[in-house]
């Protein structure tokens, strides 16, 4: 036992001095301690249970550890001047005690009900949780935060710099508190015989978790289409388009409206020609004025998102990114109709924003090949070193750890050849799912480096003025270097 609490210690060490936007007190480093907290409760909880030296005074010494990851993160945060955040003290004590909390009553359960495999079923239990909550709250919700009994939360979208603590971060823990009152209790009747009080006592306990999952709304664990659109207030119904928009007086006027519909019932016009897909029913586009209300409402403050998971096809976005962004949206809305499944997306993430980023309105497409020129010349990379990184761009790890306008350029300009060379049904095909080899009858190292050659056979078209632009976006740090991510 002691050896599993060393491994998940230096197993959290190293993921809070290797990922960079843990190093400092935030969300991801305070995750990474409640994961850790979690689980060394729980497994230390174990042993004293078996040997009857569980007493408040025995467990004193789990506060600890957690305190230690607090003064470590403290201290690095001082380390890395400008990256002091009150949010991340905030969130650190928010998550971390909570999850310590699950932990050692989940271990008192399942000690209870297997003293010999209790490790094994608290990990069971914990892990089980943690994926129940994700599913539930981004499978099924029309939103990008999901909040956690074991890792405290995700806030919203990687792009957002500025996280969304919204009050269900905090009235979650409630949730917490009653999961973990259950198992101690139920743990208690599962080793002494059974007595009716302690019956009514799980009794309340269930009525009151029932009562915060009826109420998951209102308590802010999770938002509804309902809710987002009661919220908004205004609505208009165009052809094939649902909108709602700020209904308040100062939004959006009736030719914004007007200029907004026509433009989007053209760009569906457009992108299905190319795309050869229509949508199967009315798309919902949810416009947004006021970055913070829409972050309560949804967990996103600036980020356009297309949930193509969701049942419902539907699009969120500020009114003032409408025009830029809204046409990439869609393009991962009608791409729905030949998605794989789970997602009703590709599984080669390289794919589904290459299409997007190749189809969008905005993006002069030259821009897309300079954009792989000027990276060869800048990093000194010669086809081979780019064809390791296209490769890496379409797994989803590597493709949300490369800097943002270097993997969503190279993506379009990869595909833009792709739907060019080829016929659209065969990129249809490898987005289903297919490998390259039966899609197109070649295999991807080959459709890579004829790619490579015919950009880097052509010279950069940009101005020099264009080039700096383009220049400063391909070296700006990602997310994973950036040393204070969500401190602006
Ligand atoms: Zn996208």
């Amino acid at each position: 036992m002691r050896l599993a609490l060393f491994v998940v210690y230096v197993a959290a060490a190293v993921a809070l001095v290797a990922i960079v936007p843990a190093r400092t007190l935030h969300a991801e480093s305070a995750a990474v301690v409640a994961v850790a907290g979690c689980l060394t409760t729980g497994l230390w909880t174990i042993p004293l249970l078996r040997r009857s030296m569980a007493s408040v005074r025995g467990l004193a010494v789990l506060v600890v550890p957690p305190a230690s990851a607090f003064a470590l993160l403290i201290t690095s945060t001082a380390l890395h001047p400008g990256c002091w955040s009150g949010d991340g003290v905030i969130l650190f004590l928010a998550f971390v005690p909570a999850a310590c909390l699950f932990g050692g009553s989940a271990a008192y359960l399942a000690w209870s009900l297997c003293p010999k495999r209790a490790a094994l079923l608290m990990c069971v239990f914990v892990g089980l949780s943690a994926l129940a909550s994700l599913v539930f709250d981004l499978g099924l919700h029309p939103q990008m935060y999901s909040y956690s009994h074991v890792f405290g939360g995700v806030l919203g979208p990687v792009y957002d710099a500025e996280l969304a603590v919204r009050p269900g971060v905090f009235t979650y823990r409630l949730l917490t508190v009653l999961w973990s009152g259950l198992f101690v209790v139920v743990g208690r009747m599962g080793r002494e015989r059974f007595s009716a009080p302690r019956a009514t006592v799980v009794g309340a306990i269930l009525l009151l978790i029932a009562s915060c999952y009826v109420w998951r709304v209102p308590l802010g664990f999770n938002s509804s289409s309902q809710l987002i659109r009661e919220s908004l207030g205004g609505n208009l119904q165009t052809e094939n388009f649902d909108i709602w928009y700020p209904a308040t007086a100062g939004s959006l006027s009736d030719s914004t409206l007007s200029a907004i519909a026509g433009r989007q019932e053209a760009e569906l016009e457009r992108i299905s020609a190319t795309l050869g897909a229509t949508p199967g029913e009315r798309i919902s586009v949810y416009i947004y004025l006021d970055p913070s209300r829409r972050a309560n409402l949804t967990g996103v403050r600036s980020t356009s998102v297309a949930p193509v998971w969701l049942n419902e096809p539907q699009i969120h976005l500020l009114a003032s990114r409408h025009d830029s962004s809204f046409s990439h949206e869609l393009v991962h809305v009608l791409a729905r109709e030949f998605g794989a499944w789970p997602f009703n997306a590709s599984w080669k993430l390289a794919l589904v924003e290459g299409i997007a980023v190749a189809l969008e309105a905005s993006q002069p497409s030259p821009d897309l090949d300079d954009v792989v020129r000027l990276a060869a010349r800048e990093f000194e990379m010669d086809p081979g070193s780019l064809a390791r990184r296209m490769r890496s761009l379409l797994s989803p790890g590597g493709f949300w750890t490369a800097r943002g306008a270097i993997a969503y350029s190279a993506s379009g300009s990869f595909v833009s050849y792709l739907i060019n060379q080829y016929d659209i049904d065969a990129f249809r095909r490898v987005y289903a799912g297919e490998t390259f080899r039966e899609a197109y009858s070649v295999d991807i190292e080959s459709l890579i480096s004829d790619w490579i050659e015919q950009v880097l056979s052509a010279p950069i078209t940009a101005d020099a003025a264009r080039q700096d632009a383009l220049l400063a976006a391909i070296t700006r740090p990602s997310m994973f270097e950036s040393a204070c991510p969500h401190v602006p």
